[in-house]
């Protein structure tokens, strides 16, 4: 369900998708969903098959690919021209995704055997760690709230000011809440005076002197209070997560 919400398919071309597939692959720390790259994770696959090739020797398999095509040659000189698709698409991985998995000749002598996943994570690379996952990695509260407060976070819900950047036309701009002011993400959270008020007197009940902002300091603040594993910085961060989704619902 969450991911025909995110992600236009073939039957609901009407849709925009919300978050680039690639992105919700990245870790959930990176502001992905860690969904797999099931392109990244053939790759990695095939990448064993090789890993097991160079080094399991005594398997049948590969005895019988070294007996055939290695003619007393390594791994690393074998150019199999003649042999099945299968074979070839693995003796490719060692020019191509060896060196994107960063693995050397060497290093790969002395590994231990390396686990799919493993090679998966080296072919991903390294992810620039987005500010607020401290709230949302966190996983306080209903997964809906934490999946919409996600949604903010990435400023991907559907505000008019998006929807106008989509060239979309005739929408009603004016915020349902206080039909005072456009529907941004920052009038939403929490300029509006409605949603606004809402947020304040919540605030007051866990003791905290607030003021309405918009939703980028907003999320900064949010940062600085859920850091840590205080009560108070969960209930902070169930409460934060609770009021966005109500708000946006
Ligand atoms: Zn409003």
């Amino acid at each position: 369900m969450c991911k025909r919400f995110l992600w236009t398919g073939k039957a609901e071309l009407t849709r925009k998708s919300l978050v680039a597939w690639s992105r919700l692959c990245h870790p959930q720390s990176a502001g992905g969903l860690n969904f797999i790259d099931i392109f990244l994770w053939n790759k990695s696959d095939v990448c064993k098959l090789l890993w097991n090739m160079c080094m399991k020797k005594d398997k049948l398999w590969a005895k019988w690919i070294h007996a055939y095509y290695g003619k007393g040659r390594s791994v690393w000189e074998i150019e199999p021209k003649q042999a099945s698709w299968v074979v070839q698409k693995i003796f490719k991985a060692k020019k191509k995704y060896f060196d994107e998995a960063g693995f050397s000749r060497i290093e790969l002598q002395v590994v231990q055997q390396p686990s799919i996943k493993s090679i998966y994570q080296r072919l991903q690379g390294q992810f620039d760690k987005v500010s607020w996952k401290g709230i949302i990695c966190g996983k306080q509260g209903s997964p809906k709230w934490i999946f919409i407060l996600r949604l903010a976070a990435l400023e991907r819900l559907y505000t008019c000011d998006r929807l106008i950047k989509w060239g979309m036309d005739n929408i009603d701009e004016q915020c349902q809440l206080c039909r005072g002011a456009p529907k941004t993400l920052n009038h939403v959270f929490f300029t509006c005076p409605f949603s606004g008020s809402i947020w304040l007197r919540l605030l007051q009940w866990l003791h905290i002197n607030g003021t309405n902002m918009g939703w980028d300091d907003e999320l900064k603040l949010a940062e600085t209070w859920c850091k840590g594993r205080s009560s108070r910085a969960k209930v902070y961060e169930i409460v934060l997560a609770a009021t966005v989704y109500y708000v946006w619902k």
